[in-house]
């Protein structure tokens, strides 16, 4: 059904996604216009799912905002515009629920994405993704394109990026977990543990994505997750568990904690994919660990990996 190719090929989602073409930074630096312009003249995708972006956890997020704010616009204003040049009618983009007002009445739905600041945190990823949904209504009103966007929540799975400081919380837990573990050491974990964060599977992200592009038309965005809320804690919890971790967890409460919550209304990816099953946060937790101890060179080089 069309020549796919993905943007962040080699990424926690584009990994996971089955597609002709699948770009990394080998083949090219999205931040620059002539290569970006030059891989799509390449490839001459029909539908594009545009993965690649600079992403990082809360503290990743703290301490690279001119980074964050520059690599995320200019990757998303090439990609975008590179794909209209060469004809893409179709085209997915990533947003995430991260980029929402601060000040937002919960549940968060598709409709609040603009209604005010985000997080002091993260206002330079955030204000960069929402532009995404600028750019691309703006295109299918001008262009006749169809380019829409996805929000999914915190995103976890093989192939995530395990670097401890700037990484997510997931990932960067199983590496400390893991050389706790390993080395019978302390288990260190930022905060009280109070925060209340909503995960989806990577492989759930993707083939949801895959969905979207063949299925889903509108302009306004779409979140996809699975709705439930899981604390800091149980997310240590369940990552100890499944390392037999018996040593000490240390929590560190003078490191940042983020928003306390952030909890979606599904009601719309339910609605039109009501035969979809989100895989269950122990098992998915249970692949990724697996996946991290086949490939442990893998994971302690994204952990060691420098921004
Ligand atoms: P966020 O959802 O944008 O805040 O992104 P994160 O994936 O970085 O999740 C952060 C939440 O997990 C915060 O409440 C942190 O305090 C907590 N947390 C606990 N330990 C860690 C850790 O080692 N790394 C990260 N990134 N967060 C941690």
């Amino acid at each position: 059904m069309g020549k796919l190719l993905v943007t962040g090929g080699t990424g926690l989602v584009g990994t996971a996604i089955d597609a002709d073409v699948k770009l990394s930074t080998a083949d090219g630096d999205l931040r620059n216009w002539q290569q970006t312009l030059e891989l799509f003249e390449h490839h001459r995708p029909e539908k594009v799912i545009h993965c690649a972006g600079k992403v990082g956890g809360l503290v990743g997020n703290m301490n690279h905002k001119g980074e964050f704010f520059y690599d995320n616009v200019t990757i998303n204003t090439n990609v975008l515009e590179a794909a209209r040049r060469v004809g893409v009618k179709k085209l997915v983009s990533f947003l995430s629920t991260c980029i929402f007002p601060d000040n937002v009445e919960y549940p968060i739905t598709e409709k609040q994405i603009h209604n005010g600041e985000p997080h002091h945190s993260n206002y330079p990823y955030a204000y960069a993704k929402r532009m995404l949904e600028v750019q691309s209504r703006a295109y299918n009103e001008q262009y006749g394109t169809n380019y829409v966007c996805v929000v999914p929540t915190n995103i976890y799975g093989p192939n995530d990026n395990f670097d401890t400081k700037n990484g997510h919380v997931i990932p960067s837990l199983i590496y400390k977990c893991y050389m706790a573990k390993k080395n019978n050491l302390d288990f260190y974990v930022w905060g009280t543990g109070a925060p209340l964060r909503e995960f989806i599977y990577s492989e759930d992200v993707a083939r949801l994505s895959e969905w979207a592009v063949d299925n889903y038309t509108d302009n306004e965005p779409i979140i996809f997750s699975p709705s439930n809320a899981i604390s800091i804690k149980e997310v240590v919890n369940t990552i100890a568990k499944e390392f037999d971790f018996k040593g000490r967890i240390i929590w560190e409460t003078d490191k940042p904690e983020g928003q306390y919550r952030k909890p979606t209304d599904n009601s719309k990816i339910r609605t039109c994919n009501p035969d979809f099953v989100f895989t269950e946060f122990g098992k998915g937790i249970r692949f990724t660990i697996e996946w991290f101890i086949e490939n442990i060179e893998q994971g302690i080089r994204g952990a060691e990996r420098k921004f």
